[in-house]
């Protein structure tokens, strides 16, 4: 018999994308001075598939004497060549990174899903493009920096310490290393401990791109690594993405010194739909928001707030929706949700559901089933959360979805705001003055309207409260790393 429209869903093939052009080597070394090196101190470690449990390739744990080896090189490379270049010379080889990034493209994408588990898909269509964007956009200021800054004496800083999470690997790495170079200033980067292969492509990419060594230095490790990054006298600037424990901790570290401080930390963002919304176009924004990514995003959109009118139909719609998902291989075209990136992230969303239930919250997840090995979350609703529940109020960092309803829009904009974070927001209305009226008054780095996580270069991204401080992204993300 066939099935009633709501619950019938095609059957996909198998659509995987060929991984044979991905090359992943079997150790990894430190990226520094413009050499792999051995590491002090002479550990590896595994970085494995999320999404099968397989060991992809083991990498460098860096010790304190690696930190200050790539810190030494970055201090040398700046002292003697890079502070030196002219913005036009600096532009030639950020250009020429971008464009090795496009050549490389799908290998880029396919590690990236490999090493980090989200939907080629995603890696290949946002992911990939969108950080060799950022290399084009950034090449493009570096020799025009006193028009982005007029009549004002610029300087690079020096030394930049960039730390970056495991949700957007190499993106992340773009949008720190971009900028740096643009304004003149060389880098050490760490990738997160889960994540580290797209960042040791990049290396590759910026030795093919022939930088001068020492401009980029690319080391992994763990926390003390980072750490270690942030306490040595020799970083002039520190980048941080991350979680907001580890932001406070950076921040205490730095207190008393002169180094400069970009952190760009969790979020809780508020996606509201007003009963003149276009409902269908909403429930496709609610689940690009927080189903797409596995949740695995700072700006997901992980409290709904729908209007009570129009609570019902939402609601319907974005069950019928979520069943229609389909949660599986990250390396196959049709995936909507690959895989959460590590056990301990999966135990910490499953923790979360369980609190969810205990504080009798109304529970709904999709009907797919998922794979037996890798570590797979089906994408969840609480129904008829409340203010004061820690599902709302914490950072989940999964494919799970608060729903709360409002009456008006004082209500709706008080209780969106009643988080400690801000980093985004989205709305949904037919009306204008709508959006610019709660725009102007919601605490949020970034507030879409009638869209969701959509993001250029051209477009400052940073939060509010306890989501950090410091803009990336634009002409603003030049300011972290300019004296004037
Ligand atoms: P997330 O789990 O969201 O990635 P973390 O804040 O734990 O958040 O990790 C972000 C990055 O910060 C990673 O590269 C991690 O290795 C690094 N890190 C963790 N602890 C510290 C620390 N104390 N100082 C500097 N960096 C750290």
């Amino acid at each position: 018999m066939k099935p009633s429209a709501p619950d019938f869903q095609w059957e996909y093939a198998p659509a995987p994308e060929a991984r044979d052009h991905a090359k992943i080597k079997p150790q990894y070394d430190l990226f520094i001075n413009g050499k792999w090196q051995k590491p002090a101190s002479k550990t590896y470690f595994d970085t494995i598939s999320p999404s099968t449990e397989q060991k992809l390739s083991e990498v460098a744990e860096a010790n304190e004497k690696d930190v200050n080896a790539a810190i030494a090189a970055a201090k040398k490379a700046y002292n003697t060549y890079w502070k030196k270049l002219t913005g036009a010379d600096r532009a030639k080889y950020i250009f020429r990174i971008a464009r090795v990034m496009q050549e490389r493209a799908r290998e880029l994408a396919v590690i990236e899903s490999l090493d980090g588990g989200k939907p080629i898909r995603e890696s290949r269509d946002f992911d990939v493009p969108t950080a060799a964007n950022h290399f084009f956009y950034y090449a493009g200021w570096a020799d025009k920096l006193n028009y982005a800054f007029p009549n004002r004496r610029l300087q690079p800083l020096g030394v930049a310490a960039q730390i970056i999470p495991w949700n957007f690997p190499l993106l992340m790495a773009a949008w720190k290393i971009a900028p740096a170079l643009a304004t003149g200033n060389t880098v050490v980067l760490k990738p997160a401990e889960s994540t580290p292969l797209t960042a040791l492509k990049l290396a590759e990419i910026i030795e093919e791109a022939d930088l001068p060594p020492g401009v980029v230095n690319i080391i992994t490790g763990f926390g003390k690594t980072g750490a270690a990054m942030v306490n040595h006298p020799d970083v002039q600037k520190i980048a941080f993405t991350g979680s907001t424990d580890v932001g406070k901790h950076i921040q205490k570290a730095v207190a008393g010194t002169t180094k400069k401080i970009t952190l760009e930390l969790g979020g809780k963002a508020a996606n509201i739909v007003f009963d003149d919304a276009p409902i269908n176009q909403a429930v496709e924004g609610i689940v690009n928001g927080i189903f797409f990514n596995q949740g695995h995003v700072c700006c997901a959109g992980s409290r709904l707030f729908v209007q009570e009118g129009v609570a019902a139909e939402v609601i319907q719609k974005l069950k019928n929706r979520m069943n229609t998902l389909i949660v599986g291989d990250p390396l196959d075209k049709n995936t909507d949700i690959g895989a959460i990136n590590s056990k301990e992230q999966l135990d910490r969303i499953k923790a979360y559901l369980k609190i969810g239930v205990e504080e009798g919250l109304e529970l709904f997840q999709s009907t797919c089933t998922l794979p037996k090995k890798g570590f797979f979350c089906k994408p969840t609703l609480f129904i008829g959360a409340a203010q004061s529940s820690r599902v709302v109020q914490e950072e989940i960092f999964g494919p799970v979805l608060t729903i709360q309803t409002f009456r008006t829009i004082e209500e709706v904009i008080e209780k969106a705001n009643n988080i400690p974070y801000g980093l985004s927001a989205g709305v949904w209305t037919d009306k204008g003055s709508k959006i610019f009226n709660l725009t102007t008054k919601m605490r949020a780095g970034v507030v879409w309207a009638n869209t969701y996580n959509k993001f250029d270069p051209t477009s400052p991204f940073g939060g509010y409260k306890e989501s950090g401080f410091g803009r990336e992204g634009g002409l603003h993300g030049l300011y972290p790393y300019l004296k004037f």
